[in-house]
């Protein structure tokens, strides 16, 4: 699975990718969307690498790449990256071969020149949606989140009968999937309290993020096809992160007995960069279930899942509100935990989709469900780090409180992976802004 790709002393021409901490280093290669600022303003694929991003559409005229890697190359380029995921594996690791060779300290002071015509710096790249997103599934896979959630919502077993034996999932709404660095509004709904008979409609008062990843189909399936488990790995382009946000007194009033609805399908952000699952392969981890739990059913269980299912990703989530803005501090950091602790695996996510039959489409987008980690700390939302709202989450930079978010409050989650003996990758960022509320003019 690994190959000259993954090598840590593998070093790139551009400088900005050896600095400590990059995110875009010669191992990584994400691939995106993006407008040249000031330029021609149609959308192309881009590949990021230290602080500058190379314009696939430049790529691809130049000559530069030989085949199969030029035709992925033209492909990628397009202003989404549906078509560039229906490829497939060999098209993918294609563009990533010939990419890295270019980029690589080895290649020649000529390809160095040619390729430098080809890039820009990452600042003047207008990031646009990667995606065509025409569907969107959020699944429910952390334990330690439904526990959470079951114990804020007054459940004697917090843990529902079904999480050990299915990943759990809802049909979410692609329309409102949006890129990092996008604002919304407080979402306008209905919420009941005990005290009074009817509910309530007005502005949210419970604004949640959710920390998670999201994670795009390549090939797609047939109708009526289910997928595999050992083959879904396959079908995985790759990873993003992704925050669901959340309405949870519209939420919690409204999923009796169905799913969400209104509390989640008003904004889910999206950072622009994906890193593809070749670049991620040094950080798969074995798929570990806790002994005397319940062993998947054998349609849920395949060895080679089983011995690298799982993704050691560090995440955390950072709040900066308009009081930090204002002190010039970058905000607070609320929770850190890694993607590891998930109880299912992505590849058990797909198996489970399809099973019944339901089919899937290049550029088709999954969460994962809420990241929470084992401890309270490593919680993935503020409706368990305040358990329900009545614990005060503290600010250290500029001595607020949160329960919930407040107006102007912006949440930035980050993610990488680092180890021994591999260079460090990183997703970049993923962030949203809260905005007030649209008036209704109501109570
Ligand atoms: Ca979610």
């Amino acid at each position: 699975m690994l190959d000259f790709t993954h090598d840590p002393a593998a070093q790139s021409w551009v400088a900005s990718a050896q600095l400590p901490g990059c995110d875009f280093t010669l191992q990584n290669l994400p691939l995106g969307v993006f407008v040249p600022e000031g330029r021609d303003p149609h959308p192309r694929g881009g590949i990021a690498i230290g602080d500058q991003v190379i314009d696939l559409a430049r790529l691809a005229a130049s000559g530069l790449l030989a085949e199969p890697a030029a035709a992925a190359c033209r492909v990628a380029a397009d202003s989404t990256l549906n078509a560039f995921m229906a490829m497939g594996k060999q098209s993918w690791r294609a563009l990533r071969h010939g990419v890295f060779h270019l980029l690589s300290s080895q290649a020649d002071g000529r390809t160095q020149e040619q390729m430098r015509a080809c890039m820009l710096p990452l600042r003047q790249a207008d990031m646009k949606m990667p995606v065509d997103v025409r569907n969107y599934t959020d699944f429910y896979t952390s334990l330690h989140h439904a526990v959470n959630v079951g114990r804020v919502m007054g459940r004697e077993n917090p843990l529902t009968r079904n999480f050990q034996w299915l990943p759990i999932a809802y049909h979410g709404r692609a329309s409102s999937v949006v890129l990092s660095g996008t604002g919304f509004r407080r979402p306008n709904g209905q919420s009941a309290t005990a005290e009074r008979a009817a509910p309530a409609f007005g502005p949210c008062r419970r604004l949640d993020f959710e920390l998670e990843m999201g994670f795009f189909v390549g090939p797609g399936t047939q109708l009526g096809e289910p997928l595999p488990l050992a083959q879904a790995r396959d079908r995985i382009f790759g990873m993003c992160l992704l925050n669901d946000w959340s309405a949870r007194d519209h939420q919690f009033w409204e999923m009796d007995p169905l799913g969400p609805f209104l509390g989640k399908n008003f904004c889910t952000s999206i950072s622009p960069w994906i890193v593809s699952m070749e670049a991620l392969a040094p950080y798969r981890v074995a798929f570990d279930r806790p002994a005397g739990d319940p062993q998947p059913l054998p349609y849920l269980q395949d060895a080679a899942d089983r011995e690298s299912g799982s993704l050691d990703v560090h995440l955390e989530v950072c709040l900066q509100s308009r009081r930090h803005r204002a002190q010039n501090l970058p905000g607070d950091r609320l929770t850190a935990t890694s993607f590891r602790h998930q109880y299912w695996t992505i590849a058990q996510m797909l198996a489970q989709h399809t099973v019944g039959g339901c089919d899937l489409r290049s550029g088709d987008l999954v969460g994962t469900g809420t990241i929470s980690g084992p401890t309270q700390d490593q919680a993935g939302a503020l409706v368990e780090l305040s358990r329900g709202g009545t614990l005060a989450v503290s600010l250290p930079g500029t001595g607020e409180t949160r329960t919930f978010l407040e107006d102007g409050d912006s949440v930035s989650i980050k993610g990488w992976c680092e180890k021994p003996g591999f260079a460090r990758i990183g997703f970049g960022e993923c962030r949203g802004e809260v905005l007030p509320a649209l008036d209704f003019g109501v109570a």
